[in-house]
């Protein structure tokens, strides 16, 4: 194994090898873990103990190594994002991640934005989906299943802007006014917006695939939008996802016009069904008609917004997952940020950082340790027992802090194994 300066490799497990285009899993990974500034350092110990736990009761082990990014970084390099964190994640090919935080209107651009880029984790997959026992906003939690799949690596995101009055934004103004025939007032901030085939069609591949390896439950691949405003960036990612359905999926998909024209409705068992909806319409049809969408495919921002607004639907960003997925490589981390008025105080709702490590079970194969996890967690919310943010919206019940709820979900593994 390769050295690293300020990283300790622990001294019992195995590196997950990427070979033949396949992980191969040891049965004790060593899996590198960066806590996380803000509330990352309450859910992250939290999420560590209990997944180690499930781990163990169904006969695996995980050891975690503690990598560096944010303020612990800053503390351990002097900088915020040392590449040794990137390359132990290359090289140990999975992490789990805590939140970090973004100074807005300045500062440094986003640590979060920076990791996904220069790993290449080019698709953020959220699934969301209501667990027994949490309150819920709506009737029906229940219709709510979804896995959204999110561009990760470029559109507003890519971090191409320019402040207002600087020298590049009057030489971008002056040259769109001058040269390209717009009339952009001369006091705006100037951000661009690219979405290319290439990254539109490998996370629309990713989409599909998804979708197929899980056609026992979902039917429907929705390509999100808003095409019908901005043509050739969000209108372009709508028609390079159904070439990539059309041309490699031909066999297993078909267009929800042809759903409609030549089969009735009736969806072919061996098929699944790629459509597309505006993204301020698929907002309300996420509140409405929640049962009828399954797998969301999304330019980055939209899919921002989408994944916390469908998480507010089944009990909020504290207990929403999230994850970040390259070739052979991926990074797992909560929806939320670092809620720094809750930093510290033990009060926080891990559960959300536990349920990406729940994708990270899935990813890695181990299904009974995931299922272990997830009858536990229910079996938590089931009893009442329940941090700050579920307790506000119950009757009666228990509130109890990150940490005691961690040491419950474990107790409660010993009903199930
Ligand atoms: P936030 O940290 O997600 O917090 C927003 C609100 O969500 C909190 O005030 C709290 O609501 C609720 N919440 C968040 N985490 C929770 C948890 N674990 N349990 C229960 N409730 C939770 O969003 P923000 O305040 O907009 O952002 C703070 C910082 O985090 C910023 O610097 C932002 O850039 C960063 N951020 C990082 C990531 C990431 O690392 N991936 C993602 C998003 C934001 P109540 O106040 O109602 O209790």
């Amino acid at each position: 194994m390769n050295s690293f300066e300020k990283i300790t490799i622990p001294s019992e497990g195995e590196k997950i090898i990427w070979e033949d285009e396949e992980l191969k899993i040891p049965n004790e990974p060593i899996i590198p873990q960066i806590e996380g500034d803000g509330t990352g350092k309450d859910v992250s110990p939290a999420a560590k103990k209990v997944l180690k736990a499930a781990a163990q009761k169904t006969g695996h082990d995980i050891h975690w190594m503690s990598i560096y990014a944010g303020e612990s970084a800053n503390d351990t390099y002097g900088e915020y994002l040392p590449q040794e964190t990137l390359d132990a994640i290359e090289e140990f090919r999975i992490a789990l991640k805590g939140p970090l935080t973004t100074p807005v209107g300045g500062g440094f651009r986003s640590l979060n934005v920076a990791i996904r880029q220069k790993l290449n984790l080019y698709t953020c997959m959220r699934p969301v989906y209501y667990l027994e026992g949490i309150p819920s906003p709506m009737k029906n939690p229940e219709n709510m299943d979804m896995v959204i799949f999110r561009e990760n690596t470029e559109d507003v995101y890519s971090g191409i802007e320019w402040k207002k009055g600087s020298q590049k934004n009057k030489n971008i103004i002056n040259y769109l006014n001058d040269e390209m025939g717009t009339q952009i007032p001369e006091d705006s901030g100037i951000g661009v917006k690219p979405i290319s085939e290439k990254a539109t069609k490998r996370l629309v591949r990713k989409a599909i695939d998804y979708a197929l390896e899980n056609r026992n439950k979902y039917q429907f691949v929705t390509l999100v939008h808003k095409g019908n405003i901005m043509k050739f960036t969000e209108g372009a990612f709508r028609d390079w996802g159904y070439k990539v359905a059309e041309e490699e999926y031909g066999d297993n998909v078909i267009t929800e016009n042809t759903l409609w024209e030549e089969r009735e409705g009736k969806i072919p068992k061996d098929k699944i069904v790629v459509n597309d909806r505006l993204a301020d319409n698929m907002l309300q049809q996420l509140i409405t008609r929640t049962s009828k969408y399954d797998i969301l495919a999304t330019p980055n921002l939209n899919g921002d917004y989408i994944s916390d607004a469908a998480a507010g639907q089944v009990g909020g960003l504290g207990i929403a997952p999230g994850s970040n997925i390259g070739d052979g490589k991926a990074v797992f981390e909560p929806t939320h940020g670092t809620a720094p008025k809750y930093a510290g105080k033990d009060k926080v709702n891990p559960t959300g950082a536990i349920l990406s490590g729940r994708i990270m079970l899935q990813y890695i194969g181990w299904d009974k340790t995931q299922k272990l996890l997830k009858k536990a967690i229910e079996k938590t919310y089931k009893d009442k027992t329940v941090t700050y943010d579920i307790y506000r919206q119950i009757d009666g019940g228990k509130k109890v802090k990150c940490s005691e709820f961690a040491n419950l979900i474990i107790e409660n593994m010993e009903s199930f194994s």
